[in-house]
């Protein structure tokens, strides 16, 4: 095989292994009849039920990403004993990787973008935001990029950096495709919370 054939079917290899464990997160609620109830991206979103649910629902992706590795890691090893050995060796490097870098999250490192915690937290938002401890009378708990807000005074009810929403991206289908591989749905801002503990220092 020539340098060119290996190049592209270890390339080929690569980036069905990087895409395809992330299919669910980046297509299954990107169209407009799945984001009724949301603001269009990337304005800042109203809380509601809707989504905390979008939240377990992006989770529930990502979860899946580790079933998806395991047919994508069966190919590439077919791949190598049978077929293309390069493919099969690209397919293994990013798909393992995906998984490793994921599973690393369990023991230390940076947890997912969406989590059951970040679902209680913003729960816990609007429980307060509707109790009597609430900032002013007309309270509308907002969550722009860096940190749930009080759309009416501004109060920081809650500094948490806000990850991809399955929203569909302003940016276009393409780039916004783009742009999520490259960011995984992690939050394109600082949270609030870090600005000010860097201002500190
Ligand atoms: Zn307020």
């Amino acid at each position: 095989m020539g340098w060119t054939a290996t190049l592209f079917s270890l390339m080929l290899g690569l980036l069905i292994g990087h895409v395809g464990p992330r299919i669910p997160t980046l297509f299954l609620t990107r169209t407009r009849g799945f984001n009724t109830h949301f603001e269009p991206h990337p304005e800042a979103v109203n809380l509601s039920p809707y989504v905390t649910q979008r939240v377990l629902h992006l989770r529930m992706f990502y979860l899946t990403s580790f079933a998806l590795a395991i047919p994508l890691l069966t190919l590439g090893g077919m791949s190598l004993k049978y077929g293309s050995g390069w493919f099969g060796i690209g397919l293994w490097l990013s798909t393992g990787w995906m998984v490793l870098t994921r599973l690393q999250s369990l023991v230390a490192g940076r947890n997912p973008p969406w989590s059951k915690s970040l679902a209680y937290d913003l729960q816990r938002v609007m429980n307060q935001a509707s109790s009597t401890k609430q900032c002013c009378s007309y309270t509308i708990p907002i969550w722009r990029g860096n940190g749930i807000y009080c759309k009416v005074c501004g109060h920081l009810y809650a500094p948490i950096a806000r990850p991809d929403l399955g929203r569909v991206r302003s940016d276009g289908r393409i780039m916004g495709t783009l742009r999520l591989l490259m960011t995984d749905g992690y939050p394109m801002m600082e949270a609030a919370s870090d600005i000010i503990k860097n201002e500190e220092e």
